[in-house]
């Protein structure tokens, strides 16, 4: 009994125990519960939390992706901006390196301008005493040939004076006209056909016997045959470049020779040249004036000038004829041994129709020969101008036989209506009513048949076209040359007079 009260106690007390612990345990579980649920309750805030900064994270990620995408937007157009800078630093450049070659364009300008008033200073200073010493020849043997008593040799001598005066004069005056003209870019190109090797015979026959004078040996050369030599080109215009060369070339050689002539220059990618040179022994060019010399108004300023007597026009108005013509000029030349001058224009072959004689008429005529078949002519003088209309009775006295006169268009009309047996009117194409042209085709109108020979002052190139087309049968540059005179009336008088003859003559058997 007392062991089952003691058991009973044990197992109370256990029970107590038990209960106690359960009791600790409760309290334990509700302490845990609630520890747990506040961790819970922590958690779940640690999580909303890590949500909340989760999501802030997101959103910052987003907005720093914004961001990156803005600064990469702004570094773009910064790039963009650093280009269009560059781009107008460029431009800026260019517009200073533009600014400063201009600058020193007008720079080069002013110098120019100031040479170049020098220049025609000096020019028009050479020109006067080039205009002068002509005049001078001219008007002092004018003067001396009125004295009484001179030999018939002095009058010869000082007429021979005043002849080569007066040529001078008139180169002088040609070369102004034609300097002008290319100045104001008036110069015209009239191209034709032309046989250059008759070119180069009628240089070397019309030069020879100065040639001969002089004691120089005088050669042409001439590369193709006759019939492949005839070229499509401005004729006066290769007539003067090569005569104002062969002249150079004996104005500036004393001894030794000159030759002239032309070759065939084959070139690789284009046509043809013919190159022509001009040959002298002379006294040779510096090398430092060798393009100088191509140069308008050159001459002039050379203070220490080898320059012998010229107005310094010849080779500039050949170097803007030849470039004219498609072609190049330049010299090859050392001092005391001679110079050598080239020109090219470009080969183009025509096939041979006619011949260069007309151009060239003083060639084919014996010099003051006067054809016995030319003569007994009717003529009518048209000229205002009583000097000229003088020289032209005088140089047509020997073959005339009756000479009439009119000083007006007008006038011109009239006298050939009422003389329709004229032969021959010498028509000058500046006068106060009607100039000649106008004048050629009223006669035209009636009379067909009459010669009509232009006679102009205005010695232009172009003129004898005019002249041509108004209704001329030629054209006659003054100051008439008597030999050109005569060498024109053959030509038309040795054909026409014979039939003129015949139908005089039937018009008098019908009068008769
Ligand atoms: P100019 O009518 O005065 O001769 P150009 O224009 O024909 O003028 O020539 C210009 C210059 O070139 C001449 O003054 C001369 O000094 C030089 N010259 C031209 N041709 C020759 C030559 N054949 N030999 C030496 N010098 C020449």
């Amino acid at each position: 009994m007392a062991a089952q009260e003691k058991t009973n106690d044990a197992l109370i007390k256990e029970l107590q125990k038990l209960q106690q612990e359960n009791k600790s345990l409760k309290a334990l579980y509700r302490k845990t519960t609630i520890r747990h649920n506040k961790a819970e309750q922590e958690l779940i805030i640690a999580n909303k939390e890590l949500a909340f900064q989760n999501e802030e994270k997101e959103k910052r990620a987003a907005e720093l992706v914004i961001a990156n995408k803005e600064l990469a937007f702004q570094n773009e157009e910064k790039g963009k901006r650093a280009a269009e800078l560059s781009i107008a630093n460029k431009e800026l450049l260019y517009q200073n390196e533009l600014k400063e070659k201009r600058a020193a364009e007008l720079v080069i300008a002013k110098e120019q301008a100031e040479q170049s008033d020098r220049l025609k200073s000096a020019f028009l200073a050479n020109m006067s005493h080039e205009i002068r010493t002509p005049m001078n020849g001219i008007l002092g043997f004018s003067e001396l040939l009125k004295k009484p008593g001179l030999t018939g040799d002095q009058q010869q001598e000082y007429i021979r004076i005043i002849e080569k005066s007066g040529a001078r004069m008139l180169n002088i005056i040609n070369d102004i006209v034609d300097i002008s003209k290319i100045e104001s870019g008036l110069m015209e190109v009239h191209l034709d056909e032309s046989n250059i090797n008759e070119q180069i015979d009628f240089i070397h026959t019309f030069f020879k016997p100065e040639m001969d004078r002089k004691g120089i040996r005088f050669f042409s050369k001439k590369s193709l045959p006759l019939k492949e030599a005839c070229i499509n080109t401005d004729r006066e215009k290769i007539y003067a470049i090569l005569t104002n060369l062969v002249k150079n070339a004996i104005k500036y050689t004393d001894e030794g020779s000159i030759e002239f002539g032309y070759e065939i220059v084959e070139m690789m990618h284009a046509s043809s040249l013919l190159q022509f040179y001009v040959k002298d022994t002379g006294i040779g060019i510096p090398k430092d004036r060798q393009e100088a010399i191509f140069e308008r108004f050159i001459q002039a300023d050379i203070i220490d000038k080898m320059a012998r007597q010229g107005a310094g026009l010849g080779l500039s108005i050949s170097k803007a004829f030849v470039e004219l013509l498609g072609g190049k000029i330049w010299v090859s030349s050392e001092e005391g041994k001679g110079s050598i001058f080239y020109f090219t224009i470009p080969y183009k072959p025509q096939p041979h129709t006619k011949s260069d004689t007309t151009t060239f008429v003083s060639d084919t005529v014996e010099k003051t020969q006067i054809d016995p078949e030319v003569s007994g002519l009717k003529v009518l003088i048209v000229e205002d101008d009583k000097i000229s209309d003088l020289v032209l009775s005088k140089m047509l006295k020997k073959l005339s036989h009756e000479v009439l006169h009119a000083e007006t268009g007008v006038e011109a009309i009239e006298t050939c209506k009422n003389n329709p047996d004229l032969d021959l009117v010498l028509m000058d194409i500046k006068m106060p009513d009607m100039n000649g042209y106008e004048a050629t085709r009223q006669i035209r109108q009636f009379n067909k048949e009459v010669v009509v020979i232009a006679q102009t002052a205005f010695g232009l190139s172009g003129d004898r076209e005019k002249a041509i087309e108004a209704g001329c049968n030629d054209y006659i540059a003054k100051p008439i040359n008597k030999d050109e005179l005569l060498t024109l009336l053959q030509k038309y008088f040795k054909k026409y007079l014979k039939a003129n003859r015949q139908l005089n003559d039937r018009k008098h058997s019908t009068r008769l």
